[in-house]
């Protein structure tokens, strides 16, 4: 198994190399040069597998050489202990009359769906380092991570890579910006290898700072900078395994072998729904992937329009669902070559891989140079028969997230504004999903929504939600027992100024210390 560059000009790299290095070389990012065969009796031989084994049957695919079926177990089976419930992502039924089920991805320590990706990311650099500072006692291998974060990833981040053996982890956030109990969430962490730091400005800011010092070659050489953001494949790797769990659930709850999943996935990057369009591409049966956007909505626009299209001058959106705050999708660009190959080629399997890197080539620097890009209509309509899309506006975040609180005729269900926005968009999808049920003549669709965080890191949108309609919601009976306090917990966070060097001397300062 060895892994390309989306831009074409990198590529027989190991896995490991891939997951150290996160972004490629040439400004693209890693996807397999080959998708893998499953197993010819996956069907039945995995049905039942718990979690981390299901992961480490699918990881163990896409990871040549570099890791034996045994070693991906151990890992995967670290990963996931960490988690509030042996199921790990459960499947729990929204609503019965339309087939509509909610797969809680927020089991993890920081009750979002990243822990998925970046528990297992944690323990992957840490084996990987080890074994080479095993192999190679002369050189000290290490790793720098340092990331920007507006909450979600920051988090998830620090408690996937705290007291991790060799690596050092630098979070940046804009002061006075990420949400209270994000900024707990943490500044709390107080391992030594953990730093925090905050600097008076915006998430754009951070997020430039850390470019500048990923394009400091020496910087980058001498501290091994490596990356956590959503480009990184392991993440994308690690995610699949939820799709399969799901899948195999939905067969047990319906006790229906022909039953199908629609996947609603509430996106900004496009990490989390890619990892679909990776199961489905193995071979898993699903009908369909829906897109669901707030109004920082490029993802939605393109599928309407089939052009890609920054939406320079309105610039990021701030929403009440702000972990999909996006002015471009970074992960967009892999299923972009995907499209590319298989639509707008001309050569044959070979040369259609380097076909379609240049074809990547030309669509970035349109959309650098131009602010867009338009794919051809051959292309659109085969996007189409994958994804579906819909957008949610902010009014209807709140809406939805009240009307399933209030409900009288059914039990409550707490969304956060990020699952609202993929709940909303499913109910707009539901005469489509209908249509296609009765094409297909061959069992029941479901609606599965992805569910990216938990009600109570994101209490402020719930509580102006639930409240507007006179409803008094106690939070505290629905705090996860780790935030109970959490707020009063001695924190650690640096302050830094507004600047690249004055970050970068920071970092070298307490990478010394
Ligand atoms: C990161 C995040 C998302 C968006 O996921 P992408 O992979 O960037 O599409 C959605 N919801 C929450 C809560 C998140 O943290």
């Amino acid at each position: 198994m060895k892994y390309r560059s989306t831009r074409g000009q990198v590529s027989g790299q190991s896995f490991e190399s891939v997951v150290l290095e996160g972004l490629a070389s040439d400004g693209g990012l890693y996807i397999p040069e080959h998708l893998p065969q499953l197993p010819a009796d996956w069907q039945t031989a995995w049905a039942d597998l718990p979690f981390a084994e299901l992961a480490a049957e699918l990881i163990t695919l896409f990871v040549g050489s570099d890791l034996t079926r045994a070693e991906v177990g151990q890992l995967t089976a670290k990963s996931y202990a960490t988690f509030d419930t042996p199921q790990v992502t459960p499947l729990v039924s929204l609503d019965p009359s339309t087939g509509t089920h909610i797969l809680e991805l927020f089991h993890g320590p920081t009750f979002a769906f990243k822990d998925v990706a970046l528990q297992f990311l944690g323990n992957l650099f840490e084996f990987f380092l080890e074994r080479k500072n095993a192999m190679d006692p002369e050189t000290h291998h290490k790793i720098t991570v340092v990331g920007a974060t507006s909450g979600d990833t920051g988090s998830a981040a620090i408690y996937g890579l705290r007291g991790k053996k060799n690596v050092s982890v630098f979070i940046l956030h804009p002061e006075g910006r990420v949400s209270p109990i994000q900024e707990a969430q943490m500044t709390t962490v107080l391992d030594a290898n953990v730093h925090n730091v905050s600097l008076v400005g915006t998430f754009d800011d951070c997020q430039d700072i850390v470019k500048q010092l990923f394009g400091r070659p020496a910087f980058k050489r001498e501290h091994s900078l490596g990356a956590i953001n959503s480009i990184n494949w392991a993440r994308i790797l690690a995610q699949i395994t939820y799709y399969f769990h799901a899948y195999f659930e939905l067969l047990r709850q319906t006790g229906n072998p022909e039953a199908r999943p629609v996947f609603v996935v509430p996106s900004g990057n496009f990490g989390d729904i890619l990892a679909g369009f990776y199961a489905q591409s193995l071979g898993l049966p699903v009908a369909r992937l829906a897109i669901a956007t707030n109004g920082n909505d490029i993802l939605d626009r393109f599928l309407q329009s089939g052009a890609y299209e920054k939406n320079a001058e309105q610039g990021v959106l701030a929403t009440p669902s702000p972990a999909m705050d996006i002015l471009v999708s970074s992960n967009f660009e892999r299923f972009l070559w995907y499209l590319a190959r298989d639509n707008e080629t001309t050569a044959g399997a070979g040369a259609a891989d380097e076909q379609a890197s240049e074809v990547i080539r030309t669509w970035m620097d349109q959309l650098k140079t131009d602010g867009l890009f338009r794919v051809s209509a051959k292309a659109l309509a085969a996007a189409r028969q994958t994804f579906w899309s819909g957008r949610c506006s902010d009014e209807d975040t709140y809406k939805t997230i009240a009307k399933y609180y209030t409900r009288k005729d059914q039990p409550p269900y707490l969304l956060d504004p990020h699952t609202a926005v993929g709940v909303y968009v499913a109910e707009a999808l539901h005469p489509k999903i209908e249509a296609l049920e009765k094409e297909r003549a061959a069992g029941p669709l479901h609606t599965i929504c992805l569910s990216t965080a938990h009600p109570a890191k994101f209490s402020e949108a719930v509580l102006k939600a639930v409240n507007e309609d006179g409803t008094q919601l106690d939070f505290g009976a629905i705090l996860p027992p780790p935030f109970v306090g959490l707020l009063e917990k001695p924190r650690r966070c640096l302050r830094c100024d507004n600047s690249a060097d004055a970050v970068a001397q920071l970092i070298v300062e307490n990478l010394s210390a």
